[in-house]
């Protein structure tokens, strides 16, 4: 799905043709251009020709349906993944990634492992959301939020990002509310400080998973950069200019970051931070072993002793590889 190329094409056009275009692609959802009788037919010809509405993909369902995963084909005949999870409440979440592979190489990411191949425009990645808008559509149903959680590190696919997340508030576009979209990265200092300057008020998200240097270096090699203090300094300035509640997400794995001692290192460093943790379990992309259940438990109980406010992720698509670090689409 090619919009810049749409609005090249209706720059030589009336201005209510763009209302009635957004109007046909985001409300209506149409799949086709020939379905969007309200354009002229030779308009309609020159549309389909040059930036077709069809979007490939093959989509995935889980076991218990609250998940979605679809394979997305992008024009250069690369695959990316995209995730749908469907909340008990009826919320929609899509789950969207700004990388074909990452560059990050956290050890225990699936992603990681392919690489970066490029990244993605901003029509790719709005072009995620509109397909789950579609699938969501046939059952009355939209999507709600959009959470840069998938593939790829936003914050080295910065300008792209901010354009797509743009078009998701966008009220004549998606209209997806700044508070219902999330960013989440591993800590790239640059992003998170421009982020301060936005005028769209999104959330943000950290990707920590160690209390202190060693764990970290361990097993995210981003954190070789840096020290924990300086990541932890640059979003207290966030929170200072954005009074902005931070999410920082610790997922847990067996004997490398999830003992009590480390859970009380963590409680140290956040303290008094405006700030939520969020305990993911470790899925398995064979590199590590998830945390039990009861350690998962000990460890949210000694944070929350502490006074930090800790929610516990829930997991989703396992059984489609469609879980947080499982996209590796092995199609590239
Ligand atoms: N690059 C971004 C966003 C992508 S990953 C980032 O690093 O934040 C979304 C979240 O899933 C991150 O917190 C990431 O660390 C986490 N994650 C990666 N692999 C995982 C795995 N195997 N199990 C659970 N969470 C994982």
């Amino acid at each position: 799905m090619e919009f810049s190329m749409i609005k090249e094409i209706l720059a030589r056009e009336p201005k209510y043709r763009l209302v009635q275009v957004n109007q046909a692609i985001f409300s209506d959802l149409a799949e086709s251009w020939d379905e969007v009788t309200a354009l002229p037919k030779k308009l309609r010809e020159t549309l389909q020709a040059e930036c077709p509405l069809e979007i490939n993909a093959e989509l995935s369902l889980s076991d218990d349906k609250d998940t979605a995963k679809a394979l997305i084909r992008l024009a250069d005949g690369k695959f990316i993944e995209t995730v749908l999870m469907r909340h008990e409440d009826g919320r929609n979440t899509v789950c969207v990634s700004c990388m074909v592979g990452c560059p990050m190489k956290c050890a225990f990411c699936a992603t990681g492992e392919m690489g970066l191949l490029r990244k993605l425009t901003a029509d790719e990645i709005i072009t995620q959301v509109l397909f789950f808008s579609r699938f969501l559509k046939k059952e009355n149903a939209r999507v709600g939020s959009v959470v840069f959680m998938g593939m790829g590190e936003p914050f080295l696919n910065y300008d792209n990002v901010m354009q797509a997340v743009r078009i998701l508030n966008n009220p004549e576009c998606f209209g997806i509310g700044a508070r219902h979209i999330s960013i989440s990265t591993c800590g790239i200092f640059d992003g998170i400080r421009k982020l301060t300057t936005e005028d769209i008020a999104v959330n943000l998200a950290i990707s920590l998973h160690a209390p202190n240097d060693e764990v970290r270096r361990k097993i995210m090699p981003v954190a070789e950069g840096y020290t924990i203090a300086e990541l932890l300094t640059v979003i207290d300035e966030y929170i200072a200019k954005t009074r902005r509640k931070v999410m920082f997400e610790y997922l847990l794995i067996d004997g490398v970051n999830d003992t009590d001692e480390m859970a009380r290192e963590l409680a140290t460093i956040l303290k008094h931070k405006l700030c939520v943790v969020n305990l993911i379990q470790y899925n398995d992309t064979g590199a590590f072993v998830a945390s039990s259940h009861n350690r998962m438990n000990r460890f949210k109980e000694i944070l929350e002793k502490a006074k930090i406010e800790v929610t516990m992720r829930y997991r989703f698509g396992r059984d489609i590889k469609g879980a947080c670090g499982q996209l590796a689409t092995g199609r590239n």
